[in-house]
């Protein structure tokens, strides 16, 4: 389904969008929105569109997936279960993911009979490494926007001679496989030909990308929505700090980077999102590394065809979220550009923080941190706790920087969390 096809007649047998909320079909269908995955991103989602009227349908095969515990409707069904699909078409007016690897075919099949956003083929683009660096490059040649914003020098490793061929240059890098990745997972560090050698095998020598290590001086994300009508519209840039692998800290406010690399950012993250005929919420990361200027220079990482980890702070910072654009996009109502009304500081909220020092089970000091001005807390409603598990997020609004990062280093400390340095 293409953007100029959009939206379909009538006669296709497609529902026109775009999809109003409270409405109720001939059928006496109420106005439905599906996701595929039920994770928190999707549980954020479903409260969004609920907050609209909309009625929910979420399919994961979780019982107590996040989204599902939520949802009007959830279908236990795998993501590629040709029942499920059917059920979640005839439920839904429109549907959208909330992770990256949900098989496309399953989202081809949805798309015959109902609006998709984002694509199949959008999400195949950001399901591979290989596929989504060949698409930067290919936007940064149409575009004078991304002229200079590149990736880190890279070189594709599907086979021995591949392996073999590597430039010395690359090392020390760091391997990617190619799909699958996420929070650090399916990456190996490595300094020489050896070590490379070695980690690839234990990879199982799955198509893998390697990447020069490079000098980070921070990371930052960009998210955009774009409309079945090629509209686009964009929140500021937001620095991000990983803590192994993983996202810890998020700020969002007027003067986290350079004016003029923001707004390089934001362009070349809408180029990205039109070259590749993306409807829906788009993140891309960037690497910012010195190159000798005095703002530095803007890499292009990867990118997320969902909302992202690094965009909660604008369920609580801005007057339309991340998530209430995802359901304006899909549905094919209105894009507002969305106005940050308060610099914001975002805490992830890992499962560590469950257990003490010994590895008891605890619950956090939530008396402590909700005393806290301008403290939300998201729980994500996942009842067991692991490291490493993404269990909710802690926004921090107030009337000023200052004041936004002493209570996130307050609730951090109280918490335990890391990050605390970066703040
Ligand atoms: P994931 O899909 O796990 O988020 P990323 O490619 O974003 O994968 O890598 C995770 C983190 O690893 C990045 O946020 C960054 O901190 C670090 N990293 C990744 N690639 C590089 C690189 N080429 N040079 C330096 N650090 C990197
Ligand atoms: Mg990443």
């Amino acid at each position: 389904m293409s953007v100029s096809s959009f939206p379909p007649s009538p006669s296709s047998g497609l529902p026109v969008l775009p999809v109003f909320p409270g409405t109720v079909s001939a059928s006496g269908r109420p106005a439905t929105l599906g996701v595929m995955g039920g994770g928190q991103l999707g549980r954020m989602f479903v409260h969004a569109a609920q907050r609209l009227g909309y009625f929910t349908a979420v399919l994961d095969p979780d019982p107590q997936s996040p989204a599902g515990l939520v949802s009007h409707h959830h279908i236990q069904t795998g993501y590629s279960d040709e029942k499920g699909l059917a059920e979640l078409a005839v439920l839904c007016a429109a549907v959208t993911t909330e992770f990256e690897n949900v098989p496309a075919g399953a989202l081809q099949a949805l798309a015959a009979g109902r609006p998709v956003a984002p694509g199949a083929a959008a999400v195949a683009i950001a399901q591979n490494r290989i596929e989504e660096k060949s698409h930067f490059t290919a936007s940064a040649a149409e575009s004078a926007v991304l002229a200079g914003v590149t990736c880190a020098p890279y070189a594709v490793i599907e086979t021995a001679e591949q392996l073999k061929a590597v430039p010395a240059g690359l090392l020390p890098g760091i391997l990617k496989t190619a799909r699958m990745g996420y929070d650090g997972k399916g990456q190996v560090r490595v300094k020489n030909t050896d070590e490379l050698s070695t980690a690839w095998a234990g990879l199982k020598q799955v198509p893998c990308v390697l990447e020069k290590m490079l000098p980070l001086k921070a990371e930052c994300s960009v998210i955009v929505a774009r409309g079945w009508d090629g509209s686009v519209v964009s929140f500021a840039p937001q620095l991000n700090v990983h803590v192994d692998g993983i996202l810890a800290v998020t700020q969002a406010y007027e003067g986290n980077m350079p004016p003029a690399l923001a707004e390089r950012a934001q362009a070349a993250t809408k180029t990205i999102a039109k070259h590749i005929d993306y409807v829906g919420v788009l993140c891309v990361e960037f690497f910012l590394v010195n190159d000798g200027s005095a703002d530095g220079a803007l890499i292009v990482n990867e990118m997320a065809p969902r909302p992202h980890n690094s965009g909660h702070y604008t369920m609580d910072a801005c007057d339309v979220s991340q998530f209430d654009l995802q359901v304006h996009a899909m549905a094919g109502l209105p894009l507002p550009h969305p106005r940050q009304h308060s610099p914001a500081i975002m805490l992830n909220l890992l499962g560590d923080i469950w257990f003490d020092d010994h590895d008891k089970m605890r619950t956090p000091d939530w008396q402590a941190v909700l005393a806290l001005p301008g403290t939300h807390l998201h729980l994500y409603g996942k009842t067991e706790a692991r490291a490493g598990r993404k269990m909710g997020h802690l926004n921090i609004t107030g009337p000023d920087v200052v004041s936004v990062t002493a209570t996130a280093r307050q609730a951090a400390s109280i918490l335990g969390l890391p990050g605390l340095d970066y703040l």
